[in-house]
C-alpha cells in the first residue's frame, strides 16, 4: 500500500517540497497536518467526511519526505491520523499501516488521489531543482549532517548559529 521513490542530485529544498505537497492536499479538500524531524517531513491528509464516517477509523494519506537535498526519498502510503509514524521507529524502514483497501469507495478515492499526487510531486521536484543552494552543514562538534534550518545540532546540542 505504500510506494517510495528516491531522488539523487536534485538539490531540492525539502521544506518547500513538503509545504507544496501539503498545500496541494488542501487544495483538493483534504484536512492536513505536518510534522517534522531531523531529516524528514510527514504530511498527513485526511478526507474527514468520507474516510472517517465510512471506515470508522482515522485513516489518512501519509506522505513522507525524507533525507537531504541531494539524496531524498518520498513515500506515499496510508496511515493513522495523528500518529507519528516515526515515534516508535528507529531510523529505518518506512512502515505504513496496511489493510486500507477494505474501506471500499473511500479507498478508491484515496487511490485515485494518490496517482494525482505522484504526478504533482514529480512536477514539483523538477520545479524545485537546485532550490537548496546551500548544502546541509556538518556539525563542527559531532560531524553529523544537519539541516540549515536548525539552530542547535539535533544530535549533540551544539549551537550552530
Ligand atoms: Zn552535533
Amino acid at each position: 500500500m505504500s510506494e517510495a521513490k528516491r531522488w539523487l542530485n536534485q538539490n531540492v529544498k525539502l521544506l518547500r517540497l513538503a509545504e507544496a505537497i501539503e498545500q496541494y492536499c488542501k487544495t483538493n479538500d483534504f484536512e492536513t497536518q505536518m510534522s517534522k524531524g531531523v531529516d524528514w517531513y510527514n504530511i498527513q491528509a485526511s478526507k474527514a467526511g468520507i474516510a472517517r464516517s465510512i471506515v470508522g477509523a482515522r485513516r489518512c494519506l501519509n506522505v513522507i519526505v525524507r533525507g537531504r537535498a541531494e539524496d531524498f526519498e518520498v513515500a506515499v502510503g496510508t496511515g493513522e491520523w495523528g500518529k507519528n509514524i516515526f515515534a516508535s521507529a528507529v531510523t529505518g524502514a518506512l512502515t505504513f499501516g496496511v489493510g486500507f483497501l477494505t474501506a471500499g469507495a473511500s479507498a478508491v478515492a484515496y487511490k485515485y488521489f494518490e496517482d494525482q499526487l505522484w504526478d504533482f510531486i514529480k512536477s514539483q521536484i523538477s520545479a524545485l531543482k537546485n532550490s537548496d543552494s546551500q548544502p546541509a552543514l556538518l556539525c563542527p562538534k559531532c560531524s553529523k549532517h544537519v539541516s540549515l534550518d536548525f539552530k542547535l545540532c539535533p544530535y549533540c546540542g551544539f549551537n550552530l548559529k
